[in-house]
């Protein structure tokens, strides 16, 4: 491959194991003429692992305005310019979407080395429902704020994804708990790629029980994913279609056994599903 001058390319980096880096983002990270880096010195070290010795530029969330001017610059002389970040993908929870869009504000290429990224990471080995998802983010660090955001997501059906630190992941557990209910099935999926990577599931309540059993649980980077509100959620399903439902999963896949139950009952197939989630936490 040989990059392209006068492209920046947002290059993802490994968010833990260093054996997920791909063999394209370290050719564009060899080739670039310089490197624009949330924390030069923490990849710097990354770099020297893989042999990569490049000029950097940091490029932060306290002088991203100002970093980026220089980039910016350094594309329109015709260099190629690579962003990374700490870990994972640029700009997701992190630096980089201001100078994405003055890049194309300025007509100048952006192109994606895309990779490891928590969020999806996460997602894709939770089991909660990935048709259909909502990335949030980092919740506030403020309790009442954290609150009110949750409470605005109380009709949300789409499964939730959300960063959390390891100082705060416990009280965030227990004020979603406290909004979505402690029966929704909920993930916490920690160190992902790492030694200790551990994916637990269950319900928010059983989560905010587990963290408090095991003190070791709350240590780490970790990524919390919630189910979104199963439809007519006040309304019981009805005792046939529950015992259908619950006698088709003891055979079946849950996706299946939802597909099977709703042509047998005529039930909505996502409520089934939704229900089965339940239904599988409690085991
Ligand atoms: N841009 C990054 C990405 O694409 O994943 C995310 C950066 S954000 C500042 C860092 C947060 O991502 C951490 O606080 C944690 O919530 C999550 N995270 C990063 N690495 C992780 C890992 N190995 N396991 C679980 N969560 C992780």
């Amino acid at each position: 491959m040989s990059i392209k001058n006068g492209v920046l390319y947002i290059v993802a980096t490994p968010i833990g194991n260093l054996g997920d880096i791909s063999p394209r983002a370290l050719e564009t990270l060899s080739q670039v003429t310089l490197i624009a880096a949330e924390d030069t010195r923490h990849s710097r070290t990354l770099l020297r692992h893989f042999g990569v010795d490049a000029r950097m530029l940091a490029l932060h969330e306290h002088n991203e305005y100002q970093a980026l001017e220089k980039v910016v610059d350094c594309l329109r002389q015709g260099n190629a310019v690579a962003l990374i970040s700490d870990a994972g993908t640029p700009a997701i929870s992190d630096p980089g979407f201001a100078l994405v869009r003055e890049c194309h504000r300025q007509g100048i290429t952006v192109s994606p080395i895309p990779g490891p990224s928590a969020a999806i990471a996460a997602l894709s080995a939770s089991g909660l429902a990935t048709d259909s998802f909502v990335f949030e983010g980092f919740p506030s660090r403020n309790q009442g704020a954290r609150r009110t955001q949750f409470q605005e997501l109380g009709n949300e059906t789409r499964t939730m994804l959300f960063y959390e630190s390891s100082h705060r992941v416990q009280a965030c557990l227990q004020d979603m708990a406290d909004i979505f209910g402690v029966e929704r099935p909920a993930v916490l999926a920690r160190e992902l790629t790492k030694l200790h990577e551990t994916i637990l599931h269950g319900t928010l309540g059983s989560l905010c029980e587990a963290l408090q059993q095991d003190p070791m649980q709350s240590k780490g980077e970790f990524v919390l994913l919630v189910s979104g509100k199963p439809e007519r959620q006040d309304e019981a399903l009805g005792p046939e279609v529950e015992r259908t439902l619950r006698i088709l999963m003891q055979e079946l896949p849950l996706k299946q056994a939802a597909a099977l139950a709703a042509r047998l009952t005529g039930e909505k197939k996502n409520r089934l599903y939704q229900h089965g989630l339940g239904l599988q936490a409690e085991k």
